[in-house]
């Protein structure tokens, strides 16, 4: 079994580079990250399938192609500040961890948060403050950051998220309605902000005060 994953794992990390993830490092903290220990045991089998899973509480893990290519969008160096709006399984946080200087994840789920917690600390990832509330207005108490990312959709671009970075820093979020949206990545400027798309997506709704009514 633990030969087979390691097996599908590679594959993944081929298909991966095929489809135009080329920041090394990304790839090995994907390589490094276990994303078997984030899924329901029943579906283990499938933990390095190209696709999104249920975690619980009507949530998934994101497909591994939407992590590496949101985390490559981010250009990461290892000295940032990130900021991770919806912690799901903690899978996204782990690779974030890997990259950065310190994350904090915001999810709206307790138990989808503790969970993450305890599988982040098994992982000996100790740079992650794991936060349960409504992340759609970012996480002001420990902001400034260099780079937010929100793994659910939001129907415009939340502007308290972009006054939480630093200038110069990136935002990436889906944006658009319940069943499709554009995977943005916004530099917060000088002057304003500077938008483009890197294609469609789909993901759960971001819900709160910045994002969808529940
Ligand atoms: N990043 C996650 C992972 O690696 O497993 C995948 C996250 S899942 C696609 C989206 C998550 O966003 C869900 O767990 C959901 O509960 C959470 N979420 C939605 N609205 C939120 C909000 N306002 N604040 C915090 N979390 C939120």
């Amino acid at each position: 079994m633990a030969r087979d994953l390691e097996t599908q794992r590679r594959s993944l990390l081929e298909s991966l580079r095929s489809a135009g993830i080329h920041d090394e490092r990304v790839l090995a903290a994907i390589e490094a990250t276990p994303r078997e220990l984030f899924v329901d045991p029943h579906h283990r089998q499938w933990a390095y399938a190209d696709q999104a899973l249920p975690i619980g509480c009507g949530q998934t893990i994101s497909q591994p192609l939407i992590v590496a290519t949101m985390t490559q969008a981010l250009q990461l160096s290892g000295q940032e500040r990130v900021l991770e709006i919806g912690t799901g399984s903690g899978y996204q946080a782990a690779i974030l961890a890997r990259l950065a200087r310190f994350v904090v994840t915001v999810e709206r789920y307790q138990q989808l948060a503790c969970q993450a917690a305890r599988r982040l600390l098994q992982l000996g990832l100790s740079n992650v403050a794991v936060f349960v509330g409504d992340g759609s207005l970012g996480w002001p108490d420990a902001a400034p950051y260099d780079r937010i990312v929100v793994t659910a959709a939001a129907p415009q671009i939340p502007q308290q998220l972009v006054a939480q970075l630093v200038e110069g820093g990136i935002l990436v979020l889906p944006v658009g309605s319940h069943d499709h949206q554009e995977l943005l990545v916004i530099r917060r400027t000088f002057s304003g902000q500077e938008v483009h798309s890197l294609g469609g997506c789909v993901f759960v709704p971001l819900v709160g005060k910045g994002g969808w009514e529940e």
